[in-house]
């Protein structure tokens, strides 16, 4: 099931189980006639990085029913929309350097708490600088602060919103945002702007109204660390409004999404700005014993929306081809006119999907991979220390743990929880799929790199520490 389904008449209503869209202007282009795509040279760029957001908390563009996101709906009913899209890593610092690189962890190096993005690893910030563009970044996570690498190639980047777990910070992204937009509007411009209030802590927005009700011992802005120490004992009730309260965040920045998209629109630039909308990497809500992120490779944590809008040229759909987002900058440079000659790109580009010259690949293999630990300096949390690797094939998901020397099997398809471990090493797909992860993990352990890791001063070790990263 991997053709891109385009929303224009019948086919509207075949698609219309994921997508309950309103009529879009669209339904009127012939999808089989496609135009050239306008070129990069043409064009701005906007890449959205909500943090924390796995599909299973967004809202109707993946889950029918679900309105909590109406901002996303209407981009979502403007471009196409990726269901089975996967980060490389369960949390931010290589998930996002992967996003900048189209480079698994491993390659890039940014694969533990510390790491530095290494210069000489060109970003997408840096291509498009080097082809004229703008580049300005507003973020708003302390794991992608200048200090780490992740500045690189941008001529401006705002960090004044990374002001950690308990603040709420997308309105301001959002103002910072359009204020570098409209400076910059009158040349070509690569923005990437990051949103992190769905991360945790979760917060109460009483004006999205999915947390009222619930009269248990949990409270809105609880740190991560008293939840985790209470997660023994948590009740299905008690678990739903975390839920909901990280849901009343991702509705909460939804809107400022909009704001900024709104903006675009209303300032005629909607159509010659290719917008991407993507997370880093999802939440756990103890479906297998934990709350947050970092230490396990399970879906949750890994399939992420994707949204794709190029209005006017890029017809709406829906493509269920597996998908990374280490595909992003391919998708971006390929459609320059000068594309770089030999890239190195791990991920591929969406163009041949985007255009509807191809579905996809439904058997591509699909790679995850974690290194999480501390700096030697800082108090080891066990739990969190975290060595995984993970290989998706159509339904089928393995999971190597290499610190406890564990394989897991999982049918997605009859298991989309991952709740049932098949692995059994006559199964067929240990068989075939086992030796092509062993293989990947050997070659890069051979060819993979260490990033510069910076050693980091007591002041931000403190820092980590209250935001619970560390003990
Ligand atoms: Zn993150």
């Amino acid at each position: 099931m991997t053709s891109l389904v385009r929303v224009n008449g019948a086919k509207a209503m075949a698609a219309s189980v994921a997508l309950v869209f309103a009529v879009v202007a669209w339904m009127a282009r012939d999808p089989l006639a496609p135009e050239p795509l306008p070129s990069l040279e043409s064009l701005n760029v906007i890449v959205i990085v909500i943090d924390t957001f796995g599909s299973e908390h967004a809202g109707g563009f993946h889950n029918p029913g679900l309105d909590h996101t109406p901002a996303l709906d209407r981009l979502a009913q403007r471009g196409v929309v990726f269901r089975s899209a996967f980060a490389p890593a369960p949390w931010t610092q290589p998930s996002v350097a992967s996003l900048f690189t189209s480079l698994m962890p491993s390659q890039h190096g940014v694969k533990s708490f510390g790491d530095h993005l290494p210069e000489d690893v060109e970003t997408l910030a840096a291509q498009l600088k080097a082809r004229g563009f703008k580049t300005g970044a507003v973020i708003s996570n302390q794991g992608l602060v200048s200090p780490f690498g992740f500045a690189s190639g941008f001529d401006w980047y705002d960090q004044s919103s990374a002001k950690g777990h308990e603040a709420i910070t997308s309105n301001d992204v959002t103002d910072t945002a359009i204020s570098w937009v409209d400076r910059n509007r009158d040349s070509r411009f690569f923005l990437f702007a990051h949103y992190f209030d769905p991360h945790y802590q979760y917060h109460q927005h009483p004006e999205h109204d999915l947390s009222s009700g619930y009269d248990g011992p949990l409270r809105t802005g609880m740190s991560i660390r008293e939840l985790r120490d209470r997660r023994t004992e948590m009740s299905r009730d008690d678990i739903d409004f975390l839920i909901a309260l990280h849901r009343e965040e991702i509705a909460y920045t939804d809107g400022q999404v909009g704001r900024l998209l709104d903006h675009l629109a209303a300032t005629g630039l909607e159509e010659r700005t290719l917008v991407v909308l993507t997370s880093d990497h999802g939440e756990e809500f103890m479906r297998h014993g934990w709350i947050g992120h970092t230490r396990t490779l399970y879906d949750e944590l890994m399939r992420v929306p994707l949204i794709v809008s190029l209005p006017g040229a890029i017809a709406p759909g829906v493509s269920d081809a597996p998908v990374s987002i280490l595909d992003i900058l391919p998708t971006i440079l390929e459609l320059s006119e000068s594309p770089p000659a030999r890239p190195n790109w791990t991920g591929r580009s969406l163009l041949p999907i985007l255009t509807g010259a191809d579905a996809g690949d439904a058997d591509r293999e699909i790679l995850g991979e974690v290194s999480y630990d501390m700096p030697a300096r800082i108090k080891k949390d066990r739990e969190k220390v975290a060595r995984m690797t993970s290989l998706l094939v159509g339904d089928f998901k393995l999971i190597h743990d290499l610190i406890a020397d564990e394989w897991k099997l999982f049918d997605l398809d009859a298991d989309p929880e991952e709740l049932t471990n098949l692995y059994d090493h006559d199964h067929p797909a240990v068989m075939r799929w086992r030796p092509v992860l062993e293989r990947w993990e050997a070659t890069r352990d051979r060819v993979g790199r260490d990033a510069p890791r910076r050693e980091l001063s007591d002041a931000e070790i403190e820092r980590l520490r209250g935001l619970g990263y560390v003990r």
